[in-house]
């Protein structure tokens, strides 16, 4: 029986790979990485020198067979992604079920992601939430909108920063255009910043600047929340 270690790795301060995540990485045969040229930098940078094999969600499928080939043969594997957790909005959930039905040992190394951190950093409630992820890009994007605007609990939704105006306009829409939000983009990054306010507010933030740039995650309050 081997081990898959599922390793959450920094969304963007190389200093918040744990030491744990480094002892792991450091003890496994393969490291099956989302991105192996992007996950190569921050190996390089811990000295970790393993041998690894690039696991996206276009190969996921094929992968898996590779990976369960790997634990087989009694070899331990770490899988991480770009960043964050993997499997969340990332490859990982395919090796974890294919791993456990194969009978071998699952452990995840936990640490940054970034739902979480961002949902904290919004100053809305965080003890019970949804994390919606990405939208659907097209078909069932609006019929999801209107759903979420029903929800009662806090909203986290991963967006890139092309379609930031985009998704505030709809939520403009769909949702009370006074409801509170907040923007997070580039945590643990230099230019991290949270911008608080009305969905109104934070569109009218958004388009005064002359470029929307970095990563984001975007948080609404629940409907029927007031402060
Ligand atoms: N597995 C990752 C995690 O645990 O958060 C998420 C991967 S998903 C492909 C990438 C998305 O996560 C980005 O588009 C953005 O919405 C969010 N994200 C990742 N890093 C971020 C950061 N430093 N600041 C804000 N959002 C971030």
């Amino acid at each position: 029986m081997s081990t898959l270690y599922i390793v959450a790795t920094p969304i963007g301060n190389l200093n918040d790979l744990s030491p744990r995540a480094v002892e792991v990485l450091k003890s496994v045969d393969y490291i099956a990485c989302e991105d192996t040229r992007k996950s190569g930098h921050m190996l390089q940078h811990f000295g970790i020198s393993k041998p690894t094999f690039s696991f996206h969600q276009h190969n996921e499928h094929r992968k898996v067979a590779h990976l369960m080939n790997i634990l087989d043969a009694n070899q331990d594997v770490a899988l991480i992604s770009d960043a964050g957790m993997p499997g969340i909005s990332d490859p990982g959930f395919l090796a974890v079920r294919a791993a456990q039905q194969g009978e071998h040992t699952v452990s995840v190394i936990p640490g940054p992601d970034a739902a979480t951190t961002a949902l904290v950093a919004s100053g809305l409630p965080c003890d019970r939430y949804v994390f919606e992820g990405f939208l659907p890009h097209k078909k069932g994007r609006q019929k999801r909108l209107g759903q979420l605007a029903e929800e009662k609990l806090t909203i986290v939704i991963y967006e890139s920063p092309n379609r930031l105006l985009k998704l505030l306009g709809e939520l403009e829409e769909h949702f009370e255009p006074e409801r509170l939000a907040a923007v997070a983009r580039e945590l643990t990054k230099k230019f991290e910043e949270v911008v608080r306010g009305t969905i109104n507010e934070l569109k009218t933030e958004f388009e005064q600047r002359d470029s929307i740039k970095g990563e984001i995650v975007v948080i609404v309050s629940g409907k029927g929340y007031s402060e």
